[in-house]
């Protein structure tokens, strides 16, 4: 049994055929198309150079879908609607579609989690935050698109407008993008700080967790602020579904620095849960192919 797989980004887009010991046969990776009519054909194509190698087809796609009509909808990044019932052999029983977080959540939980916990949320950092909520075992979709983590609302200033439309929503105020350009910031003000300095080699946002540099008093009060909202986020998520484990993924997966380790300082710091444990957080343990990975694990265990 092996999966055609797709991971589907605003920008490129990740394909490939996976066994069912989840071993990458092939894989290549293509711009995304521009619209729905290229985008059929793109599928279609790799359909056929590899007829012969595959029993299902999974998608994921970064926005709303509505799985019984086997259609993406809309997202920030692919604003076009995508009806897959246009594939030439569209074949219901063996096809598969759900959002990329929904995907990535449903990944970690069946090959990390499931022997040991039922209830899993998962954020994945980049240009926004996706979300993926796995509830006694399952993926939780409400009506098709839920697990928005990104878009739940945690700020009342008008500066922080979301790709969505939105003021105010989490991923307008700290997803990885935003740890990035608040370093960038930074760097103007102090470009000698050993934040700076780091910041300017690596390039990378992820950096303001470091807990072996010394932050300078405008770093860290720029820390506090991101550990303040993340915070308001993973305890009102957990408030409502009362989950056993956090997982933090996406591009800052690689070098998460010590940003487990603070939020939860900041966490029994500030919040009190009486009679009750906060969950863990958890890394994700998959790195860039997570998305194909989640996709043939949706089409292999759903
Ligand atoms: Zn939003």
């Amino acid at each position: 049994m092996n999966v055609l797989v797709f991971d589907v980004g605003g920008t490129s887009m990740k394909y490939g055929i996976i066994s069912e010991k989840l071993e990458i046969i092939t894989k290549g990776v293509t711009e995304t198309p521009n619209n729905e009519i290229e985008f059929i054909n793109f599928v279609n194509e790799i359909q056929e150079a590899n007829q012969e190698n595959f029993n299902k087809i999974s998608i994921a796609m970064p926005g709303f879908i509505n799985k019984k009509e086997n259609k993406y909808l809309y997202g920030t990044n692919i604003k076009y609607e995508v009806d897959f019932k246009k594939l030439s052999n569209f074949d219901q029983e063996n096809f598969y579609l759900d959002n990329d977080g929904n995907v990535a959540a449903y990944a970690e939980y069946i090959q990390n989690y499931k022997d040991k916990y039922s209830n899993l949320l998962m954020l994945t950092f980049g240009t926004g935050i996706g979300g993926g909520i796995v509830t006694n075992g399952k993926i939780y979709r409400g009506l098709g698109s839920a697990g928005e983590l990104g878009h739940i609302l945690v700020s009342d200033n008008p500066d922080e407008t979301c790709n969505c439309g939105k003021v105010g929503c989490l991923e307008s105020i700290v997803s990885a993008k935003k740890w990035t350009e608040k370093c960038k910031e930074l760097s103007k003000i102090d470009s000698n700080s050993e934040l700076s300095k780091a910041f300017s080699s690596l390039g990378i946002g992820s950096i303001l967790f470091d807990n072996s540099i010394t932050l300078t008093k405008e770093e860290f009060v720029v820390r506090e602020k991101i550990l303040l909202y993340l915070s308001r986020g993973l305890v009102s998520f957990f408030e409502i579904f009362n989950n056993e484990i956090f997982v933090l993924g996406g591009s800052m997966a690689d070098k998460p620095y010590d940003l487990v380790e603070l939020l939860i300082e900041f966490i029994l710091k500030n919040y009190e849960f009486k009679s009750r444990d906060f969950p863990l957080i958890e890394i994700s343990k998959f790195k860039s192919d997570s998305g194909i990975l989640g996709a043939a694990t949706l089409a292999l265990n759903e």
